[in-house]
């Protein structure tokens, strides 16, 4: 095999970030390439394609066919615009995509240096759709095989990340973003650690401060960092609800033939499922209002667990009113809880798995964890302007840090997906100067209002190229709307919904 194959198939192996990039970087110095060109992808990479016959040809084909897309505008859509992306899970990472597809030059920044999360994400069939435009199976062929259609947090990542560097994205792990502060007047203009452009007048704060990227100027900033949003500026709601309480769990995968006949739970509720539920808190004490089991990387069981039954199996040692407080690691015999993950999950696949060993989490301790989720918050806006001395920056909100989903209704990166699309769309407005910037908002926000009455039913057709059957209340196609009529489009979005 010759070197360069080699080197694609570590990059294609590659399970974490550190593999991700030095594969990647091997790939570009026997091509040399600039990892982090915006021409990387488009026009280097596509000549050495059509030159060789190698393996990277079927995924640079897909990637190809997906870049070609009108809206792009062969990649001049968003030419000249530079954007930091803050946070590098799926909806920072997707965003990071779109961006750089239709020409901007983006930088992701992800404090953790490390892709670890186990937990598996159930994935509505439009975000599969859209995985696989970008070239997904061709990264992981035994993606979406199974009967039902999830991925692990952190395989989602590194694919989406993969993706993102063959399009020229630059991703800087172990940094975290810290604040957005203005250029002083008496800065040199452009200062950056690569040419961007000319001078963009915001900055960043980070962690590491000496990082080069904080000489970085960027005129469009991503929040992407997840529920603890850290962009100031951004007014937050709050939705209470009663007391729910989720636990995650995760068992190592050992491959056994025994394994695998053991059925996957998409969804078990109280509600539909009453005498399962009471059979399963008659047998064990247990008492749940719901429970999921996918096989992915791990065997991953995620379920709500009613109070009274947690403090009955001295899970919680003490009972408070306050979520906080009664959640605390004081209050939590982490034993118990391995316990009460355990025999929850025996009872669930029937004790169909054998050996139950907990898969390793982020800190390698055993991968069980407890969270309250009785408060979401969302964003009351989607984006703002900052404008100082002349320069303007849009700043957004994606993924999470926009609207933080209801776990159980899986709709959490679909959302996500979409509220990184219309992110998109909006930094496209905002560099093709065909709307003012208070349209191009006002757009983004009428669209926003609608992101959380998606479902998967409403929003199947997106990657259908005609819908005749829906008429004039067809919805908007993807990626965007319709580029001349986008108004016309967002009304018909609006009524079809
Ligand atoms: P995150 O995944 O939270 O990523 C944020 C990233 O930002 C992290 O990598 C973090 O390290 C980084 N970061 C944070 N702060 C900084 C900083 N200051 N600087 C730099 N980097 C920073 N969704 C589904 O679609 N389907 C499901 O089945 C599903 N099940 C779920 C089950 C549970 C129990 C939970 C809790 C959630 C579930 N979700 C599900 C929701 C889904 O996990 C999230 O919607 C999704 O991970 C959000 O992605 P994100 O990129 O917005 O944020």
């Amino acid at each position: 095999m010759g070197e360069l194959e080699a080197a694609y198939d570590s990059f294609v192996s590659a399970g974490d970030i550190a593999p991700c990039l030095a594969a990647f970087n091997r790939l570009c110095e026997l091509l040399d390439l600039n990892p982090c060109s915006p021409d990387f992808f488009r026009h280097q990479l596509a000549k050495r394609r059509s030159g060789r016959h190698w393996r990277a040809g079927q995924l640079l084909s897909v990637l190809h066919q997906k870049a070609s897309a009108k809206d792009y505008a062969s990649g001049a859509a968003a030419a000249g615009c530079r954007a930091l992306v803050i946070g590098g899970g799926p909806c920072g990472l997707r965003t990071a995509i779109e961006l750089a597809l239709l020409g901007a030059r983006v930088t992701v920044l992800e404090k953790r240096d490390r892709f670890s999360r186990n937990n598996v994400l159930h994935l509505w069939p439009f975000l599969i759709e859209d995985l696989k435009a970008l070239g997904a199976k061709k990264l992981a062929p035994h993606l979406f095989s199974g009967p039902i259609d999830h991925i692990s947090i952190k395989t989602l990542q590194c694919i989406l990340l993969k993706i993102a560097l063959l399009l020229g994205v630059d991703f800087l792990p172990g940094v975290g973003f810290e604040g957005m502060e203005e250029v002083p007047p008496s800065a040199p203009g452009g200062a950056s650690i690569e040419d961007n452009g000319g001078s963009q007048g915001f900055r960043c704060r980070v962690d590491p401060p000496e990082h080069p990227v904080a000489r970085l100027e960027f005129n469009v900033l991503i929040g992407a960092d997840g529920k603890r949003n850290t962009l100031p500026g951004f007014r937050r709601k709050v939705f209470r609800g009663k007391l729910a309480i989720a636990i995650t769990a995760n068992f190592i995968k050992r491959g056994a033939a025994e394994e695998s006949q053991v059925q996957e739970i998409s969804g078990f509720s109280y509600i539909y499922n009453q005498k399962y539920f009471n059979d399963l808190r008659q047998a064990t004490g247990i008492d749940l209002e719901n429970i999921v089991y996918y096989r992915d990387d791990t065997h991953y069981f995620v379920m709500t667990a009613k109070k009274a039954s947690l403090i009955h199996k001295g899970v919680l040692l003490r009972d408070y009113d306050d979520p906080s407080q009664l959640l605390s690691q004081q209050n939590v015999d982490q034993d118990k809880l391995k316990a009460y993950a355990v025999e929850a999950a025996t009872y669930a696949t029937g004790g169909g798995l054998a050996n139950m060993e907990f898969a390793a989490n982020h800190c390698g301790s055993e991968d069980v964890a407890m969270f309250d989720f009785t408060e979401l918050c969302s964003a009351e806006n989607s984006c703002r302007i900052v404008h100082r001395r002349g320069q303007s920056a849009i700043v957004c909100l994606v993924g999470d840090s926009l609207l933080e989903p209801f776990w159980p209704t899986g709709s959490g990166c679909a959302r996500g997906f979409l509220g990184a699309l219309d992110c998109a769309w909006l930094v496209k407005q905002f560099c093709s100067g065909r709307c003012s910037v208070l349209e191009a908002i006002a757009e983004r926000e009428s669209v926003y209002q609608l992101l959380s009455q998606t479902t998967p039913e409403t929003v199947r057709h997106l990657f259908d190229s005609d819908v005749p059957e829906l008429g004039d209340k067809a919805p908007v196609k993807f990626p965007y709307r319709d580029v001349d009529q986008p108004y016309e489009q967002e009304r018909a979005f609006l009524r079809w919904l």
